[in-house]
């Protein structure tokens, strides 16, 4: 039989709403593409006071330099796999490599930074009563023999494989989300994402719509790696914002989906990143590497429902906002331009 133990008492920032209407949030892995967008959307609330901790593993301070020095920001170099003390309320846990170029680079480190980086906010959210959002991934489902996938899908995952310390890493994460849930009361929500893409997205981190977008820009040949049928679906960033602020707002745990449940091949993708910026860039099929799921699509019915949250951004609408922000990461100017 469960042990029902006590909830901890909330923080005592909670209280101070009474005297100081401030919520102090922390976003681990602030720096980088997902969770400087977050920032932007935290910040324009005027009773959010952010602190950012983040190793600048893959992200970078340019991606917040406009709040740098604001008094309601603060930005610390901070390693999760340590143990950190601050006061804070809410916690947006995002620190993690999440492109396979940069999670297999150190794959040791990565499962650190998912198990032990977790267990640390997990911590944090304990002595201090804070809710936690962990932002989970698609990946949890390996190559899913359930399409799409739904929450209560258990995944089919490589144990031992390349991708492991990635998909493994947050199947852990997520178990010691709920562990602490369970047996401490902590308070806990769960985003699992799905492909997100948009501005500040990482040049040459090899995922897909980033390197599209460059390669077109760059007047090089798109890389379809084979067999171009796989199956994504790319959700823009403001909406994937949206969609965890609703969550960390809201009275459900989780699991849940959020994603942009648009099917597209890697094929169609190139064609439609040609069409939109480069049409004269050739297509290329290129070998793929090991594991890659055939196809992947959300199923939001849990986010519609619970969360009041869909997409409204479509791919062919958001492909193209992030144009301005790769030629001039890439130093090539528009053509309107030179
Ligand atoms: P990103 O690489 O741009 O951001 C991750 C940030 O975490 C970076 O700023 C990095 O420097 C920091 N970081 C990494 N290890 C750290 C450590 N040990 N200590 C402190 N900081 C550390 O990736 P993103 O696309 O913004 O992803 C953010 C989160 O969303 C990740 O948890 C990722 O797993 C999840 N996610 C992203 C996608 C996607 O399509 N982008 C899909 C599914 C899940
Ligand atoms: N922790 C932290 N900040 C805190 C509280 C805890 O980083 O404010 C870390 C702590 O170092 C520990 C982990 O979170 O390794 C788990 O903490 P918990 O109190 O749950 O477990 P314990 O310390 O009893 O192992
Ligand atoms: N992909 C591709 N060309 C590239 C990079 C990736 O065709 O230049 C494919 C890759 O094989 C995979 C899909 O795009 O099927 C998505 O890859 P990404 O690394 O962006 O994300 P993930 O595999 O994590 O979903």
């Amino acid at each position: 039989q469960a042990v029902v133990r006590p909830r901890p008492t909330p923080s005592p920032l909670r209280f101070s709403k009474f005297f100081q209407a401030n919520m102090r949030i922390l976003v681990s892995g602030g720096a980088g593409f997902i969770g400087s967008h977050l920032v932007d959307k935290l910040m324009e609330n005027e009773k959010n006071e952010v602190i950012v901790v983040d190793n600048f593993f893959t992200g970078s301070k340019d991606n917040l330099k406009k709040w740098i020095g604001h008094p309601r920001f603060e930005l610390i170099r901070h390693d999760v796999t340590e143990t950190l003390l601050v006061e804070v309320d809410q916690i947006y846990h995002l620190a993690c490599p999440a492109s396979p170029i940069f999670y297999k680079y150190n794959p040791v480190k990565t499962i650190k930074t998912n198990v032990i980086g977790t267990l640390n906010m997990l911590g944090l959210a304990k002595r201090v009563g804070a809710r936690i959002l962990l932002t989970s991934t698609s990946e949890v489902y390996g190559d899913p023999l359930q399409h799409p996938q739904t929450e209560e899908y258990w995944g089919n995952v490589n144990p031992i494989g390349v991708r492991s310390c990635y998909d493994e890493g947050k199947r852990v994460a997520e178990t010691l989300m709920f562990d602490y849930h369970r047996q401490h009361g902590i308070e806990i929500r769960i985003a699992r994402i799905f492909n997100t893409y948009g501005p500040r997205m990482n040049i040459d981190d090899g995922r897909v719509v980033s390197n599209f977008i460059a390669q077109a820009i760059r007047g090089e040949p798109l890389t379809v790696q084979a067999p171009g049928t796989q199956t994504r679906s790319f959700c823009y960033v403001s909406d994937m914002v949206d969609g965890l602020i609703r969550l960390m707002e809201g009275e459900n745990t989780g699991p849940i989906n959020i994603g942009n449940p648009g099917e597209f091949t890697m094929m169609e993708l190139a064609e439609n990143v040609k069409e939109l910026i480069n049409p004269n860039v050739p297509v290329k099929i290129v070998e793929n590497t090991p594991d890659d799921p055939r196809q992947r699509k959300p199923d939001i019915t849990k986010a519609k429902e619970l969360l009041g949250w869909e997409p409204t951004v479509t791919l062919r609408e958001g492909l193209p906002l992030m144009e301005d922000d790769f030629r001039q990461r890439l130093g090539v100017p528009s053509k309107q331009s030179s």
